[in-house]
């Protein structure tokens, strides 16, 4: 180890764990702690998120760093942790400690306060709300603005360097250009899939069983992981040996399947950081992008592909026997696969889901750019889906309220989830010229698949970021129209059409 970058270790390890204390308190809000915990639990969380802050900016900190920066022996996991490093005090220090204790607490309450809102329904109770966290971001970001730079892409560059509003814009032109006429296409088929059989009597047992077995078997280690429940499925990393997710219980059992294989994948890839770079900066994925498309790859292009069904559609049934047990692999493959265009993001198949998204893409940079007000909000989200997937909201609760991550703070986060799936479209169109994928699944030589992630992508942690990934791996820059071609192919076969 490079002796200056020795002397910052002390405060890296300490700012370490306080952040694996918040995110597990976090992990406890959502999972089991009371209901009335949320105010009293909200304070802690700020006094853990200020310590943090101090350790992190502390003065002989930032000459450390420059230390570092001139020290010509760090190695490259160290030079990758100075740079992180560098980047995140920054990010910090610029901005009033106060203002940031405030801003931590207020995001802490501002989930129980939109839960409450989503339950009732009642977009005014969570507005004033909203409000102050746009406020406050809108601040930060101006604080951390270069010269001329907007503050929306201060924002998309937190969470996906190097795509900014110019690259989105491209991005969802391009997806909007070809796939809101496709969907119309299918749509038009008059093509009926039955998927009635999935919603039903599903006990809760039962579902997490299924759970249990296919978050085992896409190969999410069960000795570094814990499996919970939660209003909404996650994936909280402490470390690459306890890496934890949750999934729910719906009457549709394909919500419950599909939220664990999607969830397994984030935590595949956390398990998949080597032991020297975990506990550290870079010891996590590579950006949420990059993140989201593994989980997605998971979800999507190994789970909803026939093949992955082939060696264990048997062993489903024989755990759903009466809701399962007459209907064929082809027709259960069929059901999972169908478009239908629906309110929720959550709940949406693969062929809608970016519309999804460009929504609230299209909708936080007009807050962003002060052409929406917080006021406007519920009706200008159901005009969007109106104008998209065709249909509108009767509600807040299946609008405008059914996120979290506004509420969180989290503007210029959603894209990430539209990339992640574009990543993984270009990622498998590589994959499948170089390997035989679907005979790989077929049988049930998932490892395979899984190990060429894990040497591509889930080893350099945070080594390289999202651009550089895909480069690497595809030996071409980012290129949305392997997702528009993959989709189109897919659901071309699945329908008919
Ligand atoms: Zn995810």
């Amino acid at each position: 180890m490079s002796e200056t970058f020795k002397q910052l270790s002390p405060y890296l390890e300490k700012a370490q764990a306080l952040k694996t204390a918040i995110n597990l308190f976090e992990w406890d809000n959502e999972t089991c702690a009371p209901p009335q915990a949320g105010p009293y639990t909200a304070k802690m969380i700020g006094t853990l998120s200020s310590e943090y802050f101090n350790v992190v900016t502390d003065e002989t900190v930032k000459s450390l760093i420059q230390a570092c920066k001139e020290a010509t022996d760090l190695t490259e996991i160290e030079a990758a942790i100075v740079r992180e490093l560098a980047t995140e005090v920054e990010r910090l220090d610029i901005i009033p400690a106060d203002e940031y204790r405030e801003f931590s607490e207020l995001c802490a309450e501002g989930g129980s306060i939109w839960a409450k809102a989503k339950k009732n329904r009642d977009f005014d109770s969570f507005a004033p709300t909203l409000k102050k966290v746009l406020e406050f971001q809108k601040k930060f970001a101006s604080y951390r603005a270069k010269e001329g730079q907007h503050i929306y892409d201060v924002m998309l560059d937190e969470y996906e360097k190097g795509f900014d509003m110019k690259a989105l814009d491209q991005f969802f032109r391009t997806l909007r250009e070809q796939l809101v006429p496709f969907l119309k296409k299918l749509m038009d088929s008059g093509v009926e899939i039955d998927h009635t059989f999935l919603t039903g009597d599903y006990p809760n047992e039962k579902q997490k069983e299924v759970g249990e077995f296919l978050a085992k078997y896409v190969g999410f280690d069960f000795e570094r992981g814990v499996l919970g429940v939660s209003a909404h499925p996650f994936t909280m990393e402490l470390h690459n040996h306890d890496v934890r997710i949750t999934t729910f219980f719906k009457d549709e059992v394909s919500d419950s399947m599909f939220s664990v294989i999607h969830e397994s994948g984030h935590a595949i890839y956390e398990q998949g950081i080597p032991d020297e770079m975990t506990l550290t900066l870079v010891g996590t994925g590579a950006s949420m992008g990059m993140h989201e498309s593994q989980s997605r790859f998971f979800e999507n292009i190994i789970g909803r592909n026939e093949a992955f069904w082939m060696p264990i559609y048997e062993k489903v049934q024989e755990i759903f026997p009466e809701q399962m047990g007459a209907y064929s692999r082809e027709q259960f493959v069929k059901a999972i696969n169908r478009v239908s265009p629906g309110l929720i993001r959550t709940h949406s198949d693969e062929l809608c889901y970016s519309l999804h998204i460009m929504v609230r893409y299209e909708i936080e940079k007009m807050l962003m750019e002060g052409t929406l007000t917080v006021e406007e909000l519920p009706e200008v989200w159901a005009d969007k889906y109106e104008e998209y997937l065709g249909i509108r909201p009767a509600h807040v609760a299946e609008g405008v309220l059914q996120d979290i991550h506004w509420s969180q703070g989290a503007f210029g986060y959603f894209p990430s989830y539209a990339l992640g799936s574009a990543f993984g479209a270009q990622l498998y169109m590589y994959m499948r010229k170089h390997m035989d994928f679907e005979g790989l699944l077929a049988t049930g030589n998932i490892g395979e698949i899984r190990e060429f992630l894990r040497t591509n992508i889930h080893q350099y942690g945070k080594l390289k970021d999202s651009r550089q990934i895909l480069k690497d791996v595809t030996g071409e820059d980012f290129n949305p129209q392997y997702y528009v071609d993959y989709l189109i192919e897919k659901y071309s076969k699945v329908y008919g059409v």
